[in-house]
C-alpha cells in the first residue's frame, strides 16, 4: 500500500513524501482511514510503529478539509488536544504536527512543565489549532484561564499506559471533564491492561480497535542478545563493547538515576563521549543532551526507563541494557527504541547471576528464549560473587537484586546498608 491510497490531501502527501516515506506502516494503514471516517480509536501500539503520524496525518486532514460539518471553527481556541505523559514526547509530537502540516495553515503549540509559563501563554494568545500538552501544565493553564478547551473536536491520549504509570489518572479525568461532550477520541497505549480498558470504556464511543504490535511482542527487526557476565565486570565489558565494535549512538539503560549518572561519568572518563538523561535533570539539560545525542556528538546516552519514553530518534542502531528492568514490560519498551519502522537494530542485555530471574520473566513475556553470548575475558564465574543483603524478592514488583560493583568486592565485610533501594 502507498500513502496515495489513504485519501490524504495533496498537501499532506507532499509533506510525507518530503520525509522520504512512501509506504504507510501497519498502524498508519489501519488508523488513518478510521480517524478520517470520524471514528473513535483504541490503538495498541508502541513507540516506533509510526503511531504519531498515524494520528497526526488524519487529524490535519480533518482540520483542513472541512469534511465534517459537525466540526465548527471557533477562532483562536484549540480544536485538537493531544495529551502526552512527558515533555519530550510533547515536543516530538508537536514537531511531527509541524512537519506533516508544513504546507497547511495550521498552528500548533506544545505546553509542558519545567519551563516558564509566559511564552506558552503568549503562544496560546496568538491562536492554536492543535495543542500538545502534558497534564499538569495544561491544568495550570486551565486554572489561569489562559486556555479554553471548550472547542476541542478531537482528543488524543498518547501513551495512555505510561500516563497511568506516572499517576496522571486524576489529571486526565479533570481534563476530560472540561472537553465538549461531542468529540472524537483517540487512545494510544503500548499495553492493554485492565486499567486502560476501564479508561477506554469511559472515554471511547464504539471505537475502532487497532492492534499492530500485540503487547509483549518485540519488534522482529531487532536482534536480541544476552551477554552473560559477572556483575562487577559490567562496566569494563561495556567499555570493551564500545571499543571493539566501534559503537556509536547507543542508548544505554540503567535502572536508577544515580546509576545512570555514574555510568555516564565512567564511560566519559574512558574516552567514550557519554551523558545521562533522567528525571532529576532540568528540562534544559535534557533537551541539550538529547540534541547532542541526535547529532551524533555523544556515543552513549545513558537513560532511565521513564526518561527514555518519548525519545524519538530515527534509526537508532543499538540499545544496551546495562541492567535489566524491574518490570518485564519495560524491556519491550526499551528495545522498541531500536529497529523502528522496519530499520534493523540490535538490543544487547548484560545479564549477571542476580538478574537471571528477571531474564526468565522477560523471556516468558516475549515468549521466546534469547540467544546467550559469552565474551572472551568476561566469562561469568560459576557462582555470583557475594553481595550485601537485599530486600526479599517477592514477585514481579519487588525490588530486584542489585548491588553496586564496589560493594560486591568486599565479601564478608560489614553489612552496612540495604543497597538495593538506596538510590531510587
Ligand atoms: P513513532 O512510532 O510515531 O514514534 O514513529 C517512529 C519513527 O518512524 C519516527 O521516527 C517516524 O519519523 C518514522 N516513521 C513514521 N512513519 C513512517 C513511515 N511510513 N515510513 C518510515 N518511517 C516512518
Amino acid at each position: 500500500m502507498q500513502f496515495s491510497e489513504l485519501g490524504l490531501s495533496a498537501d499532506i502527501q507532499r509533506a510525507v513524501a518530503e520525509q522520504g516515506y512512501d509506504t504507510p506502516t501497519p498502524i498508519q494503514q489501519q488508523a488513518i482511514p478510521a480517524v478520517l471516517a470520524g471514528h473513535d480509536l483504541m490503538a495498541t501500539a508502541q513507540t516506533g510503529t509510526g503511531k504519531t503520524a498515524g494520528f497526526t496525518l488524519p487529524i490535519l486532514q480533518r482540520l483542513t478539509a472541512g469534511a465534517n460539518d459537525r466540526l465548527s471553527r471557533v477562532a483562536r481556541t484549540p480544536r485538537v488536544l493531544v495529551l502526552t505523559p512527558t515533555r519530550e514526547l510533547a515536543i516530538q509530537v508537536e514537531e511531527s504536527v509541524r512537519t506533516y502540516g508544513k504546507h497547511l495553515p495550521i498552528n500548533s503549540l506544545a505546553v509542558f512543565g519545567g519551563v516558564g509559563i509566559n511564552p506558552q501563554i503568549a503562544g496560546l494568545r496568538r491562536g492554536v489549532d492543535i495543542l500538545v500538552a502534558t497534564p499538569g501544565r495544561l491544568l495550570d493553564h486551565v486554572q489561569q484561564k489562559t486556555v479554553d478547551l471548550g472547542s476541542i473536536e478531537i482528543f488524543v491520549l498518547d501513551e495512555a499506559d505510561r500516563m497511568l504509570d506516572m499517576g496522571f489518572i486524576r489529571d486526565i479525568r479533570k481534563i476530560i471533564a472540561l472537553l465538549p461532550k461531542q468529540r472524537q477520541n483517540l487512545l494510544f497505549s503500548a499495553t492493554f491492561s485492565p486499567e486502560i480498558r476501564e479508561l477506554a470504556g469511559g472515554l471511547l464511543h464504539q471505537p475502532v480497535s487497532v492492534d499492530v504490535a500485540p503487547r509483549n511482542t518485540a519488534a522482529e527487526t531487532v536482534a536480541q542478545r544476552v551477554i552473560e557476565c559477572n556483575r562487577e565486570q559490567k562496566k569494563d565489558l561495556l567499555k570493551h563493547l564500545f571499543e571493539t565494535r566501534s559503537l556509536h549512538q547507543v542508548l544505554v539503560f540503567a535502572r536508577t538515576k544515580h546509576g545512570a549518572d555514574a555510568l555516564a561519568r565512567a564511560l566519559d572518563k574512558a574516552g567514550i563521549k557519554a551523558a545521562a538523561i533522567h528525571g532529576d535533570k532540568s528540562q534544559g539539560a535534557r533537551t541539550r543532551v538529547l540534541g547532542e545525542f541526535k547529532e551524533g556528538k555523544l556515543a552513549a546516552l545513558v537513560a532511565t526507563d521513564i526518561a527514555a519514553r518519548g525519545i524519538d530518534i530515527d534509526a537508532l542502531p543499538y540499545v544496551i541494557n546495562y541492567e535489566l528492568p524491574n518490570v518485564p514490560e519495560d524491556y519491550v519498551h526499551r528495545i522498541g527504541r531500536t529497529g523502528r519502522a522496519g530499520m534493523e537494530g540490535e538490543a544487547i542485555s548484560l545479564v549477571c547471576h542476580d538478574e537471571r530471574p528477571q531474564l526468565k520473566d522477560i523471556e516468558k513475556l516475549i515468549k521466546r528464549n534469547l540467544e546467550r553470548v559469552v565474551i572472551e575475558g568476561f566469562e561469568p564465574a560459576a557462582h555470583a560473587a557475594p553481595r550485601p543483603p537485599q530486600p526479599p524478592r517477592g514477585g514481579r514488583s519487588a525490588q530486584p537484586a542489585r548491588a553496586p560493583a564496589k560493594a560486591a568486592k568486599k565479601p564478608g565485610g560489614p553489612q552496612q546498608h540495604r543497597s538495593g533501594s538506596r538510590h531510587r
